[in-house]
């Protein structure tokens, strides 16, 4: 016997699995990996910013409250902008340094297949997604959006306002479009900025957490590499939503 997939934690008033209808995913470290654990900022920073050490500046200077989130997005991708990236080194860089998780496609479309409709809700970039998995089914995606001109310069970004604690915002948003309840979603991520997210959906998934917060919020943990652990955790088919 290897190790089991999932690891179930009961928690009081967390929603049966069977009742999920919904299931919103996080993008790096979640759906998307990189072999020294990276997210698409740190990997393109390395690359054209000034290097790792501002990563760790900009997290504390975020975390203390003197660096906005956009702001945060705007010196990052200035950066990217001021050091000459082009489109297509972005996304020559994205294909080398970043992949799918293992099973990624195949849950998600599983997902669908069973009839539950899916979401990313993800401080990623646009373009990370439209790389690596460019037929995804996410029928609502919030993330924070690149642009390029047509000399694949930078020329302009959008910084998303549903990361960290906007995550929780961005799902009862997609509750008031889709008509189904927080309680009725799962919502699986691996990090911090996932935590408010987990905190206020009825079925939190962490996938190879990366903080203890993460870990505790979760009503089941995914084993590194065992994503494909949610089709033994939400049934299907799911009854057709009256
Ligand atoms: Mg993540």
């Amino acid at each position: 016997m290897g190790e089991l997939p999932v690891e179930s934690i009961s928690g009081p008033a967390a929603t049966p699995e069977q009742d999920v209808e919904l299931v919103a995913f996080d993008v790096d470290g979640t759906l998307v990996e990189h072999q020294g654990g990276l997210v698409i900022w740190q990997v393109l920073n390395r690359r054209w910013g000034p290097g790792g050490m501002v990563d760790g500046q900009r997290w504390r200077d975020f975390q203390e409250g003197r660096l906005s989130y956009a702001d945060w997005v705007r010196l990052d991708v200035e950066g990217w902008r001021d050091g000459g990236a082009t489109r297509e080194e972005v996304l020559a860089t994205i294909r080398r340094e970043l992949r799918l998780v293992d099973g990624a496609e195949r849950v998600v479309h599983g997902l669908v297949a069973r009839g539950y409709v899916v979401c990313v809700v993800s401080g990623t970039l646009d373009i990370v997604l439209e790389t690596l998995f460019p037929d995804h089914p996410f029928s609502h995606v919030f993330c924070n959006r690149i642009s390029f001109d047509a000399a694949g310069l930078i020329s302009g970004w959008q910084a998303t306002p549903y990361d960290m604690e906007g995550k929780a915002a961005a799902l009862h948003q997609i509750a008031s479009r889709t008509g189904i309840p927080v309680g009725r979603f799962a919502f699986v991520g691996d990090h911090l900025n996932d935590c408010s997210a987990l905190s206020v959906v009825g079925c939190p998934v962490a996938y190879d957490p990366k903080h203890e917060r993460t870990r505790s919020l979760a009503r089941h943990v995914l084993a590194p590499g065992r994503l494909d652990g949610l089709l033994d955790l939400l049934p299907g088919p799911r009854p057709a939503r009256r």
